[in-house]
């Protein structure tokens, strides 16, 4: 699709059409198994000051905590015994593990636990992504959040939007499998912005495209801000999936938060991957990244048997491998 082509289907008056072809595309590259990768929300501790994200580090009215190594341990234990082949660890970003600690977090998880392992921990050196890859992590997701450089810069008053892409190529040159996204319905970010966003996807080759609605925090200075819609967010979602093929993209916790049937509707429209999240239920509340996130109160299991259904009654089945890149099969795979 042309940038100009994308742009119509985002503004389209009906999407029916581009869901059900997004379900065609999904359903020919990826298959009817959902992926379920289990979510440790391990700190929300974070040195970054973003304008949208609660756990900003201005944000005072936030407990912090930062789960201990053995605890980590433990709630990767709890994903592995629901069944699930692969543990997503997300936190704050410079929340304070050295990367020796991380380090063995993740090989011992890997030796143990026999799961695959993905890290969402934000900008590193190149070195310590070097050192991390070598402990075994398997996958790194880090969203570029917006392609446009000055919203980017508007909304990360502390970081660069060329370190953020500089991190991105070392995560590919490492041999990582790479994940990136955005959020749908940044104050400022117009529809073209997000058509060069889909482009920008296109052009990294991503093994994982993660996307969500920005939902406006109380407690951030975009508490006002006028928030994303699922229905644009549903909308490019499915232009991923059709121009990107055999990417793996979850029905995101986000999208779940503003319609309680949102992640039902995004497996409809692309999405092959849920992360259904085994942070114990104590931490759940100081995680949030907007308001409204749904699981709070839960525990992992309780998580477990909702997606589980969800499952079901949309006719899909859970995945039984641990759900690494499809690309990656492919260039496994190739003759060449
Ligand atoms: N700190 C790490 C990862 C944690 S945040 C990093 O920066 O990579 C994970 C994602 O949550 C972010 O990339 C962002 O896209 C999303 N997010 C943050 N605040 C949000 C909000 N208010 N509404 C919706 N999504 C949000």
């Amino acid at each position: 699709m042309t940038r100009d082509e994308i742009i119509a289907q985002l503004a389209v008056t009906d999407p029916a059409a581009l869901f059900a072809r997004a379900d065609q595309v999904r359903r020919e590259n990826v298959g009817d198994a959902v992926h379920l990768r289990g979510l440790i929300e391990f700190s929300n501790v974070c040195g970054r000051d973003c304008l949208y994200c609660g756990l900003r580090r201005s944000n005072k009215a936030v407990e912090r905590y930062r789960m201990g190594v053995e605890e980590i341990l433990s709630s990767a234990r709890q994903a592995a015994e629901l069944g699930y082949k692969s543990v997503v660890m997300q936190s704050g970003e410079s929340c304070q593990y050295s990367v020796a600690d991380m380090c063995r977090l993740v090989s011992r998880i890997k030796k143990d636990l026999d799961l695959a392992v993905t890290l969402s921990i934000g900008e590193k050196s190149r070195e310590e992504y070097a050192a991390l890859k070598a402990a075994g992590a398997d996958r790194f997701l880090l969203r570029f959040e917006t392609s446009s450089p000055k919203l980017f810069g508007a909304l990360k008053p502390d970081s660069s939007y060329e370190d953020r892409l500089r991190c991105l190529g070392w995560l590919r040159e490492l041999g990582f499998q790479v994940g990136s996204g955005i959020m749908v319905g940044l104050p400022g970010q117009s529809l073209a912005m997000i058509a060069d966003d889909i482009l920008l996807m296109q052009k990294l080759e991503l093994d994982m495209i993660g996307i969500g609605p920005f939902i406006p925090n109380p407690l951030t200075p975009l508490a006002t801000a006028q928030g994303g819609t699922l229905d644009l967010t549903l909308r490019a979602l499915a232009v991923i999936r059709i121009v990107t093929k055999n990417t793996h993209i979850p029905a995101t916790t986000a999208m779940g938060s503003i319609d309680p049937a949102g992640r039902q509707k995004a497996l409809k429209c692309g999405a092959n991957v849920l992360m259904p999240n085994v942070t114990p239920t104590r931490y759940r509340a100081q995680y949030q990244l907007y308001p409204g996130k749904i699981c709070l109160e839960d525990k992992p299991g309780d998580c477990f048997l909702c997606i589980s259904g969800m499952l079901t009654s949309l006719g899909r089945t859970i995945a039984t491998d641990p759900g690494h890149s499809f690309k990656l099969k492919a260039k496994t795979d190739s003759p060449d």
